[in-house]
């Protein structure tokens, strides 16, 4: 059993990840769950830059597409509802979308670096407060800049302790060291393997054991084989999870990374 906590639809910037991708990957590479969320949310572009306003898509709007996809794959498909916390407040929409759908909205997703704001802002505060109000997983991307580091999700998770947060990617760019001291150090943050190697998730589980580290890939960012091969054409990191790591760590503990604890987190 293989649940993927990170995977995306939607057209935005120079992505393009469609709902039939991810069910031909999921196919394909024996994955039996995911949880997705609509990059047509990011309201930044790569350079930060505020996008025009044909290229904005509303929060309500890209989650109500994860909502119909999740209900026509009822039990494979769980929605993160990526929110646009520098351009747009917590809607009544959005709340009640939510609210509606709590069998599979499981989550609310940040991108601190595609919103162009901090992750400890008061207008992402907002957004944790709602996490909180409905019992949702926090999931936030994080990298090398001042907005979306890991000592950000540190604080929010410091000032929230009652919700749980995922630090995605442990730092994007960095050495995950940083990120992993961090999470051991708070039992109210998880990991997962976006883009990280199997050596920092071994350290991960060093540090911080093996409860709180999450499959996730990003999937189907560099095309429907993003498991296979990156876009460069070379073997996929996620091969490696697939296979070497197996070998690397427990069953016991191979198990609760691919599955266990992600079911035990997202009720899922
Ligand atoms: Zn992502």
């Amino acid at each position: 059993m293989i649940i993927d906590t990170h995977v995306h639809i939607g057209t935005s910037l120079n992505f393009n990840m469609t709902e039939a991708d991810v069910l031909y990957s999921m196919k394909e590479y024996n994955i039996d769950k995911v949880i997705i969320s609509n990059s047509e949310a990011a309201s930044h572009d790569h350079d930060r830059a505020l996008l025009p306003e044909e290229y904005q898509v509303g929060a309500a709007e890209c989650l109500k597409r994860c909502i119909r996809f999740a209900r026509e794959n009822p039990e494979r498909i769980y929605v993160a509802a990526w929110v646009k916390p520098s351009v747009e407040k917590v809607s009544a929409e959005l709340e009640t979308l939510i609210a509606e759908n709590l069998d599979i909205v499981k989550a609310i997703k940040f991108h601190p670096y595609h919103s162009g704001i901090s992750f400890s802002s008061p207008e992402c505060q907002e957004y944790i407060r709602l996490a909180e109000k409905y019992s949702l997983v926090v999931l936030t991307h994080t990298g090398d800049c001042e907005d979306d580091s890991p000592r950000r999700v540190y604080e929010m998770a410091r000032e929230f302790p009652k919700v749980n947060f995922v630090m995605v990617h442990l730092g994007l760019g960095t050495d995950n060291k940083e990120a992993i001291e961090l999470c051991s150090k708070c039992k109210n943050i998880w990991g997962d393997t976006t883009w990280v190697s199997t050596a920092s998730a071994l350290e991960f589980i060093e540090k911080c054991g093996d409860d709180r580290l999450l499959f996730g890939s990003d999937n189907p960012i560099d095309g429907k084989d993003t498991y296979r091969e990156n876009g460069y054409g070379e073997r996929s990191l996620y091969q490696e999870y697939f296979g070497e790591f197996r070998n690397m760590v427990t069953e016991e503990t191979y198990e609760k990374i691919m599955h266990k604890n992600a079911e035990k987190l997202f009720g899922i």
